[in-house]
C-alpha cells in the first residue's frame, strides 16, 4: 500500500505556482481521496499564458490534437486557480483517467469519489459544465470571470479566508480519519497474529492426534497379540498377590475374588499395565 507521503510527493511540482489558497485545497483533496481509498496525483496545476498559447496552438498552427479552446489568459489554469488530476494506480507510477473504475471496490467510482471530496472543498468541476466537459478539471473561480482575471482582479481577502475555513474544517477531518485507518491497522495486525497462533494450536493438536493415533494402533495390536497368547508369569503373580490381599472399602475388607487366577484376569492386568493404570496397585499394596 502506498503511503500518504509517497501520494503527495507524486504532485509536489504540479502543486507549485498555484494560488496558495488553491494549492492548499488541492493538497487537502489528495489527504482526502487517500483516506477514502481513491489515490489521485495532480497532472496540471498553473499553466503560464505562454505555455497555454503553445497549447491551443496544438492542431491548429501546429500539428497534433485539438486539446484545448482556450487561448492564454482564457483558462482560470493561467492564474494558479485550476487543477487537472489523474486517478494514481496502486503501483504508485502509473495513472488512469477510467471514470468507471472502482479501485477500492466499495462500489463507488473512485472518479465519483475525487468528485465528491473536490466539491467539498470548494472547487468546481470541469464535468458539470454544460458545453465542452473537462473531467479531470478543477477550478476555484471565486465569481471572477476569466475577463476579470484577465483585467488583473483577483479574489478577495474575505473570499480567500472563507475558502480556507472551508479546507480546514476538512482537513481536520482527514486526521480524524487517518488516525481511524491506523486503529484498523493496528487491529488487522493483531488479528493476523492470533490467527497466526491459532494455526500453530491447530499444528500442535493435530500432530498430537496423530501420535496418539500411532499409540492406540500399537495398543490395539498389543491387545490382540495378548488375547491369543499366554499372559506372561509376571502378571499372574501380581493378580495372584492381588487376591491374597483383600480390597478394603470403606474400611471394610472385600473378598469376592476367586482362589486362582485366571488367564484372562492375568491377560486385562497385563494390558492395563502397559496402559500405565496399575501404578497404584503395584504400589499401594
Ligand atoms: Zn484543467
Amino acid at each position: 500500500m502506498l503511503t500518504l507521503e509517497q501520494v503527495k510527493a507524486k504532485s509536489a511540482k504540479r502543486l507549485d505556482g498555484l494560488q496558495p489558497v488553491v494549492k492548499a485545497a488541492a493538497t487537502a483533496l489528495i489527504e482526502r481521496c487517500y483516506a477514502r481509498g481513491a489515490n489521485i496525483v495532480i497532472t496540471q496545476g498553473l499553466r503560464t499564458i505562454a505555455e497555454q498559447d503553445a497549447l491551443y496552438a496544438q492542431g491548429r498552427t501546429k500539428p497534433g490534437q485539438i486539446v484545448t479552446n482556450a487561448k492564454g489568459g482564457h483558462s482560470y489554469h493561467n492564474y494558479g486557480l485550476a487543477i487537472d488530476f489523474a486517478l494514481l494506480l496502486p503501483d504508485g507510477r502509473n495513472v488512469s483517467w477510467d471514470m468507471n473504475r472502482d479501485g477500492d471496490g466499495d462500489k463507488v467510482a473512485d472518479w465519483k469519489e475525487v468528485v465528491q471530496e473536490a466539491k467539498a472543498l470548494g472547487f468546481e468541476w470541469g464535468g458539470d459544465w454544460t458545453s465542452l466537459k473537462d473531467y479531470p478539471h478543477f477550478q476555484m473561480s471565486f465569481g471572477l470571470a476569466l475577463s476579470a482575471l484577465r483585467q488583473g482582479y483577483q479574489p478577495t481577502a474575505a473570499q480567500v479566508k472563507a475558502a480556507y475555513a472551508v479546507i480546514d474544517k476538512l482537513k481536520g477531518k482527514v486526521e480524524e480519519d487517518m488516525s481511524k485507518i491506523a486503529e484498523l491497522e493496528t487491529q488487522v495486525k493483531e488479528l493476523v497474529e492470533v490467527v497466526a497462533g491459532l494455526t500453530k494450536s491447530k499444528d500442535v493438536l493435530k500432530d498430537q492426534t496423530l501420535q496418539q493415533a500411532v499409540e492406540i494402533k500399537e495398543l490395539g495390536t498389543a491387545i490382540l497379540e495378548l488375547t491369543d497368547t499366554t499372559p506372561p508369569a509376571w502378571s499372574l503373580e501380581a493378580i495372584q498377590a492381588l487376591h491374597d490381599t483383600p480390597s478394603v472399602i470403606n474400611g471394610h475388607p472385600v473378598v469376592d475374588m476367586p482362589d486362582k487366577v485366571t488367564k484372562t484376569e492375568a491377560r486385562i492386568f497385563t494390558i492395563l499395565h502397559r496402559l500405565g493404570l496399575t501404578a497404584h496397585l503395584k504400589g499401594g499394596k
